[in-house]
């Protein structure tokens, strides 16, 4: 099996279509394939369809913004019931809050002089779809202000530089029982990625599984070959399930492609052994 359970489309901040995301998976021999766009479920509908004429295997994700002490951080849903109301109006008070946040983004950027980047970032993110920092680094790249998207996380949008806005999201625990509400599983998503002290690590992983968090992203494409057996290591402690997924955003932005992700670690329990 080669699962992918981690990915975006441009129902959030990805650059491939719902189904032109699906097609390349299949295309680069994954066959169990999770769509999880931010704090939206716009894009499953397609995914599915896609997957279905693929001949692969379709799970149904979405990635929530939460907030845990002062960290923002992400839970991925596997196996969500997109039209559950209790996750529906979860997402669309935290879709809410990107909106609020966006528009102090562009009024932050604006004070050192870069005009018009919510509208530049509303642009990319297209029609009414939610705005992430992707597209404001995606406008900062257009008009000259650095050289690559990661650039512009580093010189812009990153606590400590002009264009970071510091913004509370829902409970940790709210976006889990969310993802519990409509019957899926929650992953703590890419946990190398936080910057907390390993107490601070402890801390997290205890409270995410006291409030019934399922399994932690041991394999993400964000994730040092160190990093991957440290997370092993500590599902194993925790006694949670084990994830992976490659957090794919464009053929050019993500540092995995699909179907390129390491496999788990033995003596990790994969995800899937409760599908
Ligand atoms: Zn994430
Ligand atoms: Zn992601």
């Amino acid at each position: 099996m080669t699962p992918d359970l981690h990915a975006h489309s441009t129902a959030s901040d990805g650059l491939l279509t719902p189904a032109a995301l699906v097609a390349r998976a299949a295309s680069r021999g994954v066959d169990v394939i999770a769509l999880t766009d931010h704090d939206d479920t716009l894009g499953l509908a397609a995914a599915g369809q896609a997957a279905a004429a693929a001949g692969i295997r379709f799970v149904p994700g979405v990635e929530i913004s939460a907030t845990w002490e002062r960290h923002t951080v992400h839970v991925v849903g596997l196996h969500v019931d997109a039209t559950d109301a209790v996750l529906t109006q979860g997402l669309m008070q935290v879709r809410a809050g990107r909106e609020t946040r966006a528009r102090h983004i562009g009024q932050a950027l604006a004070r050192v002089g870069i005009g018009g980047a919510y509208e530049g970032a509303r642009e990319l993110a297209g029609g009414d779809h939610l705005i992430s920092r992707a597209h404001f680094a995606r406008y900062l790249v257009a008009q000259g202000k650095a050289s690559s998207t990661r650039d512009v996380f580093r010189s812009y949008l990153v606590p400590g530089k002009p264009g970071h806005v510091p913004h509370a999201w829902a409970p940790l625990v709210d976006a889990i029982a969310w993802i519990h509400a409509a019957g899926g599983q929650a992953v703590l998503a890419h946990p190398g990625r936080y910057a907390v002290t390993p107490t601070g690590m402890q801390r997290l992983l205890a409270t995410f599984r006291d409030a019934g968090g399922d399994a932690l992203e041991v394999i993400s494409g964000t994730h040092t070959r160190t990093e991957c057996e440290t997370f092993a290591g500590h599902a194993r402690s925790f006694g949670l399930l084990a994830s992976t997924g490659s957090d794919f955003h464009g053929p050019d932005e993500s540092p995995h492609d699909l179907g390129s992700l390491p496999a788990l670690m033995p003596g990790t329990t994969p995800v899937w052994a409760r599908w």
